[in-house]
């Protein structure tokens, strides 16, 4: 008898690596390896989550129009167009099982985040990887690699791991360019944090290809929670709304989201400080001669002369019980990215960094 075996392309697909959260030797070690948010939650999503929690017998709400209501408030959006997801991760994945199939192609950057790979795969669709110029995405070069079998373009902006941002003209033109029947997926995990840009919301709502993302993971500080949201055309969200299970989101990640949003003073507390210690860390790293490209998210990627070096400073870091990543899977072995932490953390980052190159 032979063994069952899974579709095809599902045996390509790498396990996703988290960032790393233990270390031994360290009880309580500085986490700076997953884009989280340093102060945690807003102490109103911990309550309003845990308050669910007496009524966990009950099946949450199937079309989460509380939270839809609430993210349209927040984030100028028509409600209608909004579908929530166990984290964007589920977005991005009702996307590609919804539109790319075997023979189909869709196309993510150089350092392109890993979860646009891994649900093209999963979907039985042909990832295409397309060159990025300088750590940018490049918009010339992606619709050079547009074929009639592309069906999706994924890009992040600002990107994940670099923390580049693609100014608002070249979205556009990326947009232009997209054929009438490929969709273009602005992921926006990181557009809080970016200044001035609206992470392609109003592409989608004069476009009939465009979809954005949106998480709770990362300024809201719900990564564990695990919820995210999708912005597109209506008959975009009518396709996903089929895919998608009913009961997606718990009461608790429901309540937990709606709260953090309600949260305005814990936003933008915690945004002013990012941009703050975003531009300190940014600074601190080029004064120690290493390269650092402006970030437009919360996080920066450090540029070490080759790899050898970036793992010894990844090494050093560890031993002072500081975790962050290095983003080899990302084809860029020679810079370890660092997630912007508390004041305090930061400024052990860089007296670690400092005390490294002096024993170098
Ligand atoms: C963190 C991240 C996400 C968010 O993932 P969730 O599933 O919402 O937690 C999406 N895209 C990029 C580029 C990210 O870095």
């Amino acid at each position: 008898m032979t063994q069952i075996t899974p579709q095809p392309g599902i045996l390509d697909i790498a396990l996703y690596q988290g960032g790393q959260s233990q270390l031994a030797g360290h009880a309580e070690p500085l986490k700076l390896s997953s884009n989280e948010n340093p102060f945690g939650p807003s102490p109103r999503a911990v309550a309003a989550a845990a308050a669910e929690m007496a009524a966990i017998h009950r099946y949450p709400s199937t079309d989460h129009a509380e939270l839809r209501q609430a993210i349209g408030k927040v984030h100028s959006v028509n409600p209608e167009q909004v579908i929530c997801g166990v984290g964007s991760d589920e977005i991005i994945h009702f996307l590609c099982q919804a539109y790319a199939g075997p023979g189909d192609e869709v196309i993510h950057t150089e350092h392109g985040f890993a979860m646009y790979r891994i649900s093209t795969l999963a979907a039985g669709a042909t990832p295409v990887e397309v060159p990025e110029r300088d750590r940018f995405v490049d918009v010339d070069a992606i619709l050079a690699a547009v074929t009639s079998a592309t069906r999706l373009i994924f890009i992040a902006n600002p990107a994940n791991p670099t923390g580049t941002l693609l100014p608002m003209e070249e979205v556009q033109r990326l947009a232009d360019g997209t054929p009438e029947g490929c969709l273009l997926v602005l992921d926006g995990a990181y557009v809080e944090f970016a200044a001035g840009y609206d992470g392609g919301r109003t592409l989608v709502e004069s476009r009939s290809n465009v979809v954005m993302t949106r998480t709770f993971s990362k300024l809201y500080g719900l990564g564990g929670l695990r919820v995210g949201w999708g912005y597109a055309p209506q008959h975009v969200i009518d396709v996903l709304n089929r895919i998608r299970g009913p009961f997606n989101l718990s009461n608790a990640a429901l309540a937990g989201a709606e709260a953090a949003l309600k949260d305005e003073g814990w936003v933008t507390e915690c945004l002013q400080v990012n941009a703050e210690e975003r531009a300190r860390l940014i600074g601190g790293l080029r004064q120690l001669g290493l390269g650092c490209d402006e970030s437009a998210a919360n996080f920066v990627l450090a540029r070490f002369a080759d790899e050898q070096t970036a793992l010894a400073a990844d090494a050093y870091l560890k031993g002072q019980g500081i975790i962050v990543r290095h983003p080899k899977s990302y084809k860029l072995p020679h810079a370890l990215r660092i997630t912007v932490g508390r004041p305090e953390d930061n400024s052990r980052v860089l007296a670690a960094l400092t005390n490294f190159k002096e024993q170098a």
